[in-house]
């Protein structure tokens, strides 16, 4: 075992795979945790799909405290407020169980994620003995109050405020918050407000009965329809003083800490989503004839359902190996004395880049997954009466909450940059000695050697494109690098898709070697498209790069080692994509 990575530092090192966590390493009781949640859902929530969408009175929040008395909500709180104090990672799997749900994994992941990790993580002992223990059973519901009209992505823009009365008791709450998810049934709400004329926001635990508080009726959204989703107003709402939450001008700190979790978890809960479409494609696929066949014999639908595999293997890869090191970084914080609290917020905020890029991959990934369901339910695909429906309305929410992808983009570079200029890793010193020796860079070798060692020399070779370019770009721009956005985009994708391919190699690497499946060479298949793909879309992020910053001979020379760097020799991606839809066609459902 080697010491574990920092977050962002998967850049820079290279990785074994004894030192990755991989799907196939669950055990017994995490799978039976996953498997309640998904008969849960299979049993108690999918004959209610239209229902929830035509918002049956009430039947959310019912469904809502049904999983409550399970105990299906308080998966991850510790055992003294009645939950099951399970791992970050079994929650992780918990989640991916839940997520194919549709609007109801919107409303389960609003209350168990950013609903009641504020209070869990940084509510005092009496508030977490006040409410804690009634969210982790569902006897009350939660939403988290962030956004508002002028302050989305610029969350601390917001105007609510929160004024002390003269006698010191209360704030007295102003302002009015918009999306709210859960804003319809919800029993508590942490609301974030500044106190007085501070510029910096405050979080308080507001209960929804409170005089003062009232609704818009709910929107009228393209999907999630059976997700409350209301506008909450707060008119001289009186809030105790004890239910302020954490520390007066923490509540930016607090709503980005929970967002990062936020963000890795949406990576697990579209998990879910994606086999679900899965599912509903083959079985569609394998039913229907044209021209005398099904259409799963046909080799453009084998494409589309290989890509719908890979893509979904792939964000398993990344997201399980991601909630594995945040898993234990908890635990090397928690030996070391932190709280419950700060060990979990400081767990996951080392994994800043890693977990915005699992969001932006797993969202992206859904996308490309029921658009392609759609497709291939041909005009069933556009009917309501067919799954697709739902599954392509649904998944689109996911690129713009828990932060837009293109503020998560930024983070992902921007995180890792700051990681780098506070020497918390040493990339700058990578990427500045990479461009001092631009002329020894080597291609990676892909006529001889170990299968996976020339995938390692791929990966380690995306590793040095990724980062060669920062010091370039903070030459060019210098502190108006943040104004250039195109360009960060362009190195965010490279960092992302390099960790996306990396984790698929690793997980591959693993079940070869420790043979863990029966055929290994259909998981190869997979890595060999990911790979061709991931390759040259690195290159294409990096072309963009040196077109827009670079002249003359620098050019020529960034050129040059960016195409020895991501150099690859075409392999045979039609018979492994069609090896892995076979796979999929032959069992009917995913099972990889
Ligand atoms: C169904 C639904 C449920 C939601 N649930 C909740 C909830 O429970 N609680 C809550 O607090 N909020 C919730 N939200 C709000 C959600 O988090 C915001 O919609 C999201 O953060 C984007 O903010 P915005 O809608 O104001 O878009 P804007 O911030 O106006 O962004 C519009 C576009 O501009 C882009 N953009 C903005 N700033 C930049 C920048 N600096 N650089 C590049 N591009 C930029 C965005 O990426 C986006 O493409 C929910 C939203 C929806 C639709």
């Amino acid at each position: 075992m080697n010491a574990p990575l920092k977050g962002g530092e998967f850049l820079i090192k290279d990785v074994d795979y004894n030192d990755v966590f991989i799907p196939e390493e669950f055990d017994e009781e995490q799978l039976m945790i996953a498997e309640t949640c998904a008969d849960f859902v299979e049993t108690g929530i999918a004959p209610n799909f239209a229902a929830l969408d035509n918002h049956q009175e009430g039947l959310m929040p019912a469904l809502l405290k049904k999983a409550g008395e399970m105990g299906l909500l308080g998966i991850s709180i510790p055992e003294e407020y009645e939950g099951f104090g399970q791992s970050f990672l079994t929650n992780m799997k918990a989640n991916e169980a839940v997520g194919s749900a549709y609007s109801f994994s919107v409303a389960f992941m609003a209350h168990t994620g950013i609903g009641t990790l504020p209070l869990a993580y940084y509510g005092n002992d009496t508030q977490k003995e006040k409410y804690l223990a009634d969210l982790a059973t569902g006897k009350r519901l939660a939403a988290y109050c962030l956004t508002e009209p002028g302050a989305g992505s610029d969350a601390n823009a917001g105007k609510t405020k929160a004024v002390l009365t003269e006698d010191g008791k209360h704030y007295i709450l102003n302002g009015q918050k918009m999306w709210i998810t859960n804003g319809g049934f919800a029993d508590l709400l942490t609301v974030f407000a500044k106190i007085d004329n501070d510029r910096v926001l405050s979080a308080f635990l507001v209960e929804a009965h409170w005089e003062g508080i009232t609704m818009n009726p709910e929107e009228h959204k393209m999907g999630i329809k059976g997700s409350s989703t209301r506008q909450i107003f707060f008119n001289d709402v009186k809030v105790p003083v004890e239910n302020l939450l954490g520390r007066r001008g923490e509540g930016f700190r607090i709503a980005l800490n929970i967002l990062h979790i936020g963000r890795i978890k949406l990576g697990a809960t579209v998990i879910g989503g994606m086999k679900r479409s899965i599912n509903y494609s083959v079985t569609y696929a394998n039913e229907r004839k044209q021209f005398g066949s099904f259409l799963s014999a046909f080799g453009a639908i084998k494409h589309k359902m290989g890509e719908q595999v890979i893509k979904t293997f792939a964000t398993e890869s990344a997201v399980y190996r991601a909630s594995k090191d945040v898993d234990n970084s908890i635990e090397a914080l928690k030996a070391e004395g932190k709280t419950y609290g700060k060990a979990n917020i400081n767990g996951a905020a080392e994994f800043e880049p890693e977990c915005a890029l699992l969001k932006v991959y797993g969202s992206e990934s859904l996308d490309y997954i029921v658009d392609e369901m759609v497709q291939i339910y041909g005009g069933m695909g556009f009917s309501s009466e067919a799954p697709a429906d739902r599954s392509y309305r649904d998944s689109r929410i996911n690129r713009i909450f828990e932060g837009t992808n293109e503020i998560n983009r930024l983070i992902i570079v921007d995180s890792t940059m700051k990681k780098g200029l506070k020497h918390k890793i040493a990339l700058f010193e990578a990427a500045n000695a990479l461009l001092e020796n631009l002329d020894s860079i080597e291609e990676a070798d892909s006529s001889s050697g170990e299968y996976f060692e020339m995938k390692h020399a791929q990966v380690k070779n995306l590793k040095k494109a990724s980062i060669l370019f920062l010091p370039v770009i903070q030459k060019a721009f210098g502190r108006k690098l943040m104004f250039e956005e195109e360009v960060l985009m362009n190195i965010s994708d490279m960092m992302m898709n390099t960790y996306i391919l990396e984790s698929t190699l690793l997980r591959v690497e693993k079940i070869d070697k420790l043979g863990l499946k029966p055929d290994s060479s259909l998981y190869k298949d997979i890595l060999d498209v990911l790979a061709q793909d991931v390759i040259r879309a690195v290159n294409k992020s990096g072309f963009d790069i040196i077109g827009s910053v670079a002249e003359g001979d620098e050019k020529a020379k960034l050129c040059t080692a960016l195409n020895t760097l991501t150099k690859v020799a075409p392999v045979n991606v039609k018979e492994s994509r069609r090896h892995v839809a076979d796979k999929l066609i032959d069992e009917g459902r995913y099972n990889f």
